[in-house]
C-alpha cells in the first residue's frame, strides 16, 4: 500500500515500462557547457537515478551554434562529443535510471551574434538581433536536430526531449508575434507548424521505434498574439502523429510578463492547461501520455493531479535538484524526510543566468556531488553549534550525519532564525517547508536541540567542544536618523514577527530583499496570500484561459492594497536591483500592481510624528515630507557575535558562518552553503 498510487504505477510505452510517473524536468545546470564537467554531470544524474526518478531529462544541448544559448553552450554535433556523453547515460544506466537528451535550439533568445530565427526581429531579452533563416538555413537547422538526435542515441540515451515551448526556436515559428515570413515556412498556420512537424518526423525515423521522443509542447504562450487554443491542440495532435510518444507542457515564453515557476506562484498553478490539453487530445482519439509542469514540488501535489485526470506524469526539476532522493521518500513513506525545494530561484535559475554553476539553496550538494560529499567522520567528536538559523541548521545537522555528537543551542523557543520572518510573507508560505524539513533532520541525525537556551561561554567551556561553531546570525540596523520623541518606529522584526499594529500610510527605509518582503507583507490583507488562492492569483498577473484568450493574457486585475507604502533608498536609480536575477522583477511587478511609491536617491532627514523627512543629493535640497502614520527600518543588518572574543579567550576553537561571519548580503544560500561546507571539513 502506498499515499501515492498514481505517482507510483509504472508507465509503459510500448517498447518500454517506466517505473514511476515522475519525469525529471529538464533544468540548465552550467554542467552541459564544459568537457570538463562530464564526470560531475554523471554524478549528478546517477544520484537521481538512485533516487528512484522514472525518467531524466538533460539540461539542454544545442544541434549546432546556430542554436547555441550562449557562445560555446553545451552542443551535440559530433560523434567525439557523443562519446564524451557515455560517461552520462553508463552512470544512469549502472543505477538503473533512464535519461533523454534535451535539444535545445534557441533561436532568437540566443545570446549570441550568430542566433537565427524565422524572421529578423530581435527579443526583448536579448541584445542580438537574430539572422533570418532562408529556407536552406531552415532545412540545416532540421538535420541539425535530426543529427543531434541520432547522436544521442548512439551515446546510450534512452531519447530525447524536442524544446518546442518557452519561446524558444521551434515556438518562434508558431507564432505571427516571431513568424512574418511569406514562404511555406510562414502565414498560414499548417505553414507556420511545419518546422515542429519535420523535426518531430525526421527524428522520429532517424532514431527508430524504440526510443522515447518527448515533445515539449507550448499550451500556454502568455504573450500577445501567442498560439491560439485550437492550434495549440492541432500541433499537439500533429506531432503524436508524426512521432513524439510523450508530449510534456510548455508554460510562458521567456518574454512573457507572468511569473511561471518562483515561489509566489501557487503550486500546481497551470495542472489545468494540461488537463484541458489532454482533454482535447483524447477527444481527438490522441492518447500519447501527457507530463504536466510548474511548481509541483510534493508527492502530495503530484498525486493529487494525477489522481484528477490533470496528466499521465509530473514533471519535477528544481525539486529533484533540492532532493535526488524524492521518489524514495514518497515510496518509502517519508515524505516529510523530503528536503523540499521553495522555487526560490537563488541557487539554480539565478546562477544558470549568471553563467555560473547551478546548485540549491537548500541543498548546497546539487551539482557537487563530486565536490561536497559528507564522509562518515573518522572519529566522533564532539561539537557545539550555537543559533539555529538556517547556517546553524546545516552545520549541526551535517555534522550529525557524519557521526559527530552535536548539541545545538537556540535563544528562542523555536528553530529557524530569519525563516521564521521569510515564511511569514505573502508569497513566500514554502519557506516554511524548509523548516520542517530540518526539523526532521535534528531529530534523524540526533542532535541534542537545546532551545530558550543562550549558550553562556561556562556553558559552552564545561561541554568540551572540539570547537564552536558560532551561528547566532544578526540583527536589524539602526540607521540613527533623528527622530522626534513619540513618533512612530518600527523595526522589520517588530512587524514581520511580534505582531506590532501597523497605520494606513507607511514608509519603509531600506529596499533590500527584507524592504520588498515587509511591503508585500503590508499591502496584502491578512489571510489573502493569491498564492494559495489560484483564481485570484490568475486574474492577478491577467492569465485567461488559451481557448477564450489567444496567447492567454489579459490585462491584470490586481486587488487593492491593504495600505498606502512607500519604499526608499539611498542610492538612486532602480530599486530592487540587488534581488535575484530572475525573480527581482516579479517582486517589483508586484509591488507596482499595489501602487506602492520607489524612490531612489534619498537623504533621511528626520522621523517626526507626521511623518518622514526626506531631501534629495549631495546639496540635501528639495527637503520634502513623506506623510505616514508608521515608519519601518528595513535598513540591512550587523552581525550578533559577542561571544566570539571570550571564547576564543579561553582557549575554543570558533568557526563563525551565517550572518555572525558576514551580515552585509546575507542570504540564506551562504548560510547554508557554509554551514554544510563546514561540517564537511571538521
Ligand atoms: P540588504 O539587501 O543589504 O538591504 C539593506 C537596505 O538598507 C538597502 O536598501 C540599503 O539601501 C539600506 N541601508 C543600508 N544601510 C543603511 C543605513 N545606514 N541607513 C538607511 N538605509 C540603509 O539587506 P536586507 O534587506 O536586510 O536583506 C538581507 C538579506 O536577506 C539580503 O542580502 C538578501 O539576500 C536576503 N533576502 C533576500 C530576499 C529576496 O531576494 N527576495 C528577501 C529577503 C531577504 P541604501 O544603502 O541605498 O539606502
Ligand atoms: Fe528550488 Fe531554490 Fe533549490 Fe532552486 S535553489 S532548486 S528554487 S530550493
Amino acid at each position: 500500500m502506498t499515499a501515492y498510487p498514481h505517482l507510483l504505477a509504472p508507465l509503459d510505452l510500448g517498447f518500454t515500462t517506466l517505473p514511476n510517473r515522475v519525469l525529471m524536468g529538464s533544468m540548465h545546470t552550467g554542467l552541459e557547457d564544459g568537457r570538463k564537467h562530464f564526470t560531475a554531470m554523471a554524478a549528478y544524474f546517477a544520484e537521481r537515478a538512485r533516487g528512484g526518478v522514472g525518467l531524466m531529462v538533460t539540461g539542454g544541448f544545442a544541434p549546432n551554434i546556430e542554436g547555441w544559448a550562449k557562445p560555446f553552450a553545451g552542443t551535440l554535433a559530433t560523434q567525439g562529443a557523443a562519446r564524451r556523453h557515455r560517461e552520462v547515460t553508463g552512470a544512469v544506466h549502472a543505477e538503473g535510471g533512464r535519461i533523454a537528451l534535451q535539444i535545445l535550439h534557441t533561436g532568437r533568445y540566443g545570446y549570441s551574434p550568430l542566433c537565427v530565427a524565422p524572421s529578423r526581429i530581435q527579443s526583448p531579452i536579448s541584445p542580438f538581433t537574430p539572422r533570418e533563416l532562408s529556407a536552406r538555413g531552415i532545412e540545416r537547422q532540421i538535420r541539425a536536430f535530426v543529427r543531434c538526435a541520432s547522436l544521442a542515441r548512439e551515446a546510450g540515451y534512452d531519447g530525447v526531449e524536442v524544446m518546442g515551448s518557452e519561446g524558444y526556436f521551434i515556438n518562434q515559428f508558431l507564432v505571427t508575434h516571431t513568424n512574418q515570413r511569406s514562404d511555406e515556412w510562414g502565414g498560414s498556420y499548417t505553414n507556420r507548424m511545419r518546422l515542429a512537424l519535420e523535426i518531430v518526423q525526421r527524428v522520429r525515423e532517424a532514431t527508430g521505434p524504440d526510443f522515447i521522443l518527448i515533445y515539449r509542447l507550448s499550451m500556454l504562450d502568455l504573450i500577445p498574439d501567442g498560439s491560439s487554443w485550437d492550434e495549440a491542440v492541432q500541433l499537439g495532435e500533429a506531432v503524436v502523429k508524426a512521432g513524439a510518444n510523450i508530449l510534456n507542457t510548455g508554460i510562458g515564453w521567456h518574454e512573457a510578463r507572468v511569473p511561471t515557476i518562483a515561489t509566489s506562484v501557487p503550486r500546481g498553478a497551470f495542472a489545468w492547461v494540461t488537463k484541458q490539453m489532454r482533454e482535447a487530445l483524447h477527444a481527438r482519439g490522441v492518447t500519447v501520455p501527457l507530463v504536466t509542469s510548474n511548481r509541483i514540488n510534493t508527492p502530495e501535489v503530484a498525486e493529487q493531479l494525477l489522481a484528477d485526470g490533470h496528466a499521465d506524469m509530473v514533471s519535477l526539476a528544481r525539486p529533484l535538484l533540492a532532493d535526488a532522493h524524492f521518489v524514495v521518500k514518497a515510496r518509502e513513506g517519508r515524505a516529510q524526510d523530503i528536503n523540499t525545494c521553495i522555487a526560490c530561484n537563488q541557487a539554480c535559475l539565478d546562477h544558470a543566468f549568471q553563467n555560473k554553476l547551478a546548485s540549491c539553496l537548500v541543498n548546497p550538494r546539487a551539482v557537487r556531488e563530486t565536490e561536497l560529499v559528507l564522509r562518515p567522520a573518522v572519529q566522533r567528536r564532539r561539537f557545539a553549534v550555537v543559533g539555529a538559523g538556517p547556517a546553524g541548521l546545516a552545520a549541526a545537522t551535517a555534522l550529525a550525519e557524519r557521526g559527530h555528537e552535536v548539541d545545538l543551542y537556540e535563544g528562542s523557543d523555536r528553530i529557524g532564525g530569519q525563516f521564521n520572518m521569510a515564511c511569514r510573507i505573502p508569497g513566500k508560505e514554502e519557506f516554511s517547508e524548509t523548516l520542517r524539513y530540518f526539523g526532521r533532520r535534528l531529530e534523524a541525525t540526533g542532535v541534542r536541540l537545546h532551545l530558550r537556551t543562550r549558550a553562556s561561554v561556562q556553558a559552552l567551556m564545561a561541554s568540551r567542544p572540539e570547537a564552536v561553531i558560532l551561528a547566532t546570525g544578526v540583527t536589524p540596523r539602526d540607521p540613527r536618523i533623528p527622530t522626534d520623541e513619540g513618533a512612530p518606529v518600527l523595526s522589520y522584526v517588530d512587524v514581520l514577527l511580534r505582531g506590532a499594529p501597523v497605520g494606513e500610510r507607511v514608509a519603509i527605509i531600506g529596499a533590500g530583499g527584507i524592504g520588498f518582503d515587509v511591503a508585500e507583507f503590508l499591502v496584502t490583507p491578512p489571510g489573502h496570500s493569491t498564492t494559495l488562492d489560484l483564481p485570484a492569483w490568475l486574474a492577478e498577473w491577467g492569465v485567461a484561459n488559451p481557448a477564450e484568450v489567444r496567447g492567454g493574457v489579459v490585462p491584470p486585475r490586481p486587488t487593492p492594497p491593504a495600505r498606502q507604502v512607500t519604499l526608499l533608498q539611498r542610492k538612486a536609480g532602480k530599486l530592487g536591483k540587488g534581488l535575484g536575477k530572475t525573480t527581482g522583477w516579479i517582486h517589483r511587478a508586484a509591488l507596482q500592481m499595489k501602487r506602492v511609491e520607489m524612490i531612489g536617491g534619498v537623504n533621511y532627514e528626520r522621523i517626526t510624528r507626521g511623518g518622514l523627512f526626506v531631501s534629495f543629493g549631495e546639496a540635501r535640497k528639495d527637503g520634502q515630507l513623506i506623510e505616514c502614520d508608521t515608519v519601518v527600518l528595513c535598513a540591512g543588518q550587523e552581525p550578533l557575535r559577542e561571544l566570539e572574543a571570550p571564547l576564543r579567550a579561553a582557549g575554543l576553537v570558533v568557526h563563525r558562518i551565517g550572518g555572525a561571519d558576514e551580515a552585509a548580503e546575507l542570504d540564506a544560500k551562504r548560510a547554508i552553503d557554509q554551514g554544510t561546507r563546514l561540517a564537511a571539513m571538521l
